[in-house]
């Protein structure tokens, strides 16, 4: 059986001088990691859910990504996380929404997708909820670094000069996700995020809106997105891209480039990862970069930030 694995790490990818080499290379390295991890339950039968949090979590543990430890700072310079997770093959999901204090925000909601109901908590009933589950709890500090703080500053500069409309992605966003088929031909999708830096406290995005930032359902496809969430959510775009291809027989590619190519009407940074019921991979996205990676049926890791893409060795 065809098993397939493929991650983002948001479309928010720093533009290449602003990170060392070494910088870089880790960043890659963390890619990689994540790959392999979820490559590593794929391979031995594990369920398309199991991997896309096993590639969630390490993204979200990584410091260079949006998500977790590294997330972006809302306005009042606190971290409010948002991330889902859904099962192709039952449709069943869980999400969290402006959560502070849960330190793998992924894990908490395939908990409560397992836990069938309700579907989606908020703020501090998911941070209690984890907490019940037995989940690592950390201090909202955790997840602060400096780079995003810089971020924060930035954004405060231009919200007061009247520019935060001309900011980069780099400035504003990043998400992480992956999308995986396994060996039972099952679908799944995981989406974490801090959302984008100083936005206003309370606000949701579309990483734990179902059928937006995350969506999957076997025979179609399983999709994680980046990028303005709010547009996402205006095109339901997993849900979208799963209709052109249920409904109106476009293939992955067709209907994921389809779903960009609406979003890019926006001039807003957009991006995705699918995988289809036959294993195919798409990862297309209209901003500067993306940090991406999949495993090719060769085992081979490949990653990427922006227009090049590097293999890394066999998974
Ligand atoms: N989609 C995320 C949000 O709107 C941010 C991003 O992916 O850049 O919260």
């Amino acid at each position: 059986m065809t098993i397939a694995l493929a991650i983002h790490g948001g479309c928010g990818t720093l533009p290449k001088a602003e990170m060392t080499d070494a910088e870089w290379a880790e960043a890659k390295a963390h890619l990689a990691k994540s790959l392999r991890a979820g490559w590593a339950v794929l391979a031995k039968g594990g369920s398309a859910v199991d991997a896309v949090e096993a590639a969630v979590l390490v993204m979200e543990d990584s410091v260079h990504f949006n998500a977790g430890h590294g997330a972006a700072f809302n306005a009042d310079g606190e971290h409010e996380l948002d991330a889902s997770i859904m099962d192709g093959s039952t449709l069943a999901a869980g999400a969290l929404c402006a959560v502070k204090r849960i330190r793998n925000p992924v894990s908490a909601a395939k908990a409560l997708m397992h836990r069938g109901d309700p579907l989606l908590l908020t703020g501090p009933a998911g941070d209690a909820f984890a907490q019940t589950e037995g989940l690592d709890i950390v201090e909202n500090e955790y997840f602060s670094t400096e780079r995003r703080r810089k971020n924060l500053a930035s954004m405060k500069i231009r919200e007061l000069v009247g520019t935060a409309g001309e900011a980069s992605e780099a400035e504003k966003h990043g998400t992480v996700g992956a999308v995986a088929l396994d060996a039972n031909g099952h679908l799944a999708a995981a989406t974490s995020t801090g959302g984008y830096t100083n936005k206003p406290p309370g606000r949701v995005g579309d990483s734990p809106i179902i059928g937006a930032g995350t969506y999957a359902r076997d025979g179609r496809c399983a999709v994680s997105g980046t990028g303005k969430g709010e547009f996402f959510i205006r095109y339901c775009i997993g849900h979208e891209i799963a209709s052109l291809i249920g409904y109106a027989g476009l293939s992955l590619k067709e209907a994921a480039d389809r779903a960009i190519a609406e979003l890019t009407q926006h001039k807003i940074g957009a991006g995705l990862v699918a995988v289809g019921a036959d294993g195919t991979i798409v990862a297309p996205y209209n901003s500067e970069g993306m940090y991406r990676g999949w495993v090719t049926p060769d085992g081979l890791v490949h990653v990427a930030t922006h227009a090049d893409v590097e293999v890394m060795g066999q998974v």
